[in-house]
């Protein structure tokens, strides 16, 4: 078989952010994915792929034709040479993907000396009031997205304000990119600033309005919003289950259990429940798309229910940390093999970095042994694990595991390119390491954004430019 050289191109797309340098027929490198889950033992060797010297071929349409060692892939396919970006010494993996943040608290990350009921009142809801004007709406989208792939972030699953207008800024600057974002205005008919309030009414007809412009456009996807039990009526409540239900493939995107006192106000404000989960469940609102985050003090029965009904949980480490909210319970997670992805939370999240959010999530897993008498060799956060559930766990987890999370043929070519030379302490310690686990773990360690040289949507190669900044 011989591969056409109209992979190349070189287009000058401009949107104030990134160009597009080139969209290649092949890259070259270090090649690693996860295939399955590799459980949490150390060595799961037939869950992974890997090529220490590998060649990724794509197709013109930017999905990912085929993957294996560079000797077999130039006999197969007859590569010429100027078809191949070569990055040899350099890492190649999937993009991340971020289960849960907000982009519009980008510009309010690191506020000091809240938890979360205070730390909403004092800083967020007044930030948030600002994403009613597209402008300002525009060009925090924009901050926000270059974050995302600044840092090899390349899918989110993201909540705007309770503008529509806010949403709608979000998917325009995304779909420039062709970048695979779900997102979703937020619900919020009490409990909350009156500037910030909608109605069941006007959530209704104005997220119907987003669905039906942005819903599966291009990469767009829809996630109904409500931001948690405690700022939506129960009549909000059911319009969002309307609405979930009401179009294919649609998400569901909500917070749960992050807090005591949270957890406390949402049963008094719905004492028919059972428990907060139940909440949501009384509604329709829990099974397949459902994405709820935190979930750092479900019960036992909430984490059965939410396995059973194959929801999904993002578990949001330096958030949970950052605000004191608690410590995720993984073990519990793994036991009942609930569905789970990692979320950033920008702005409780103190970090855009995968990297550094699995640094986090590690630790948490490690504390909570400690704090529960676990045995130290029972369940931990593996860096295969780690790694599997930045990428083809969160693909599986959002149900777009055909489409994303691995670097596997038919998957859509969105990949990173990681140098790790670019930090001097993770070079020195690569030194040392003497296994693929090592080095995987010296990254989710040591590694951020500096470690991220280039990064790929759907094939091609977006070169940052001057970045737009407050
Ligand atoms: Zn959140």
């Amino acid at each position: 078989m011989r591969v056409s050289t109209s992979g190349i191109k070189s287009e000058s797309i401009r949107n104030n952010q990134c160009e597009i340098a080139i969209a290649p027929k092949a890259v070259r490198g270090t090649i690693f994915f996860l295939t399955e889950d590799p459980g949490t033992t150390i060595d799961p060797v037939k869950s992974y792929q890997y090529y220490d010297d590998g060649i990724l071929v794509l197709n013109d349409d930017g999905h990912i034709l085929d993957v294996g060692y560079a000797t077999e892939m130039h006999s197969k396919y007859q590569l010429a040479a100027h078809t191949v970006l070569n990055y040899s010494g350099k890492f190649i993996f999937p993009g991340f993907i971020d289960t849960h943040t907000h982009y519009p608290q980008s510009e309010i990350i690191a506020a000091f000396g809240e938890q979360l009921t205070h730390w909403l009142d004092k800083y967020i809801y007044p930030t948030e009031a600002h994403f009613a004007d597209k402008s300002y709406a525009s060009s925090a989208s924009r901050f926000f997205l270059n974050e995302l792939l600044d840092n090899g972030t390349t899918t989110a699953l993201v909540f705007g304000t309770v503008h529509k207008t806010s949403v709608n800024a979000l998917f325009e600057e995304a779909e420039k990119l062709n970048m695979r974002i779900i997102g979703g205005k937020i619900m919020m008919d009490r409990n909350a600033p009156h500037y910030l309030l909608d109605t069941p009414e006007t959530t209704y007809i104005e997220s119907q309005a987003l669905i039906e412009t942005w819903h599966n456009k291009g990469r767009i996807q829809y996630a109904v919003t409500p931001r948690f039990a405690i700022t939506s009526s129960p009549e909000q409540l059911a319009v969002a289950a309307k609405l979930f239900h009401a179009y294919n493939g649609v998400y569901l995107q909500t917070h749960i259990s992050e807090n005591l006192s949270e957890v406390m106000h949402a049963k008094q404000l719905f004492p028919a429940s059972k428990n907060y989960l139940s909440i949501y469940d009384d509604f329709g609102l829990v099974g397949p798309r459902a994405i709820f985050a935190h979930g750092v003090h479900l019960t036992d029965e909430e984490f059965s229910l939410l396995a059973k009904k194959k929801a999904t949980i993002s578990f949001c480490p330096t958030s949970n940390l950052f605000l004191g909210s608690g410590l995720f319970d993984f073990r519990k997670a793994q036991q009942e093999n609930c569905h789970l992805g990692l979320g950033t939370d920008i702005g409780a999240g103190t970090s855009f970095s995968m990297f550094q959010t699995l640094n986090e999530a590690y630790k948490i897993v490690q504390l909570h042994k400690a704090y529960t008498d676990t045995p130290q060799n029972e369940i931990t956060l593996t860096p295969f694990k780690a790694f599997y559930l930045a990428t083809l766990g969160a693909a599986r987890a959002l149900y777009l595991g055909d489409k994303l999370g691995s670097l596997q043929p038919g998957k859509e070519g969105d990949f990173i390119v990681l140098d790790l030379e670019a930090i001097p302490l993770l070079k020195f310690r690569l030194q040392k390491t003497q296994s693929l686990a090592d080095r995987l773990f010296a990254l989710m360690m040591l590694a951020d954004d500096r470690t991220v040289e280039a990064f790929y949507l759907m094939g091609k190669r977006w070169q940052k430019v001057d970045r737009p900044r407050f």
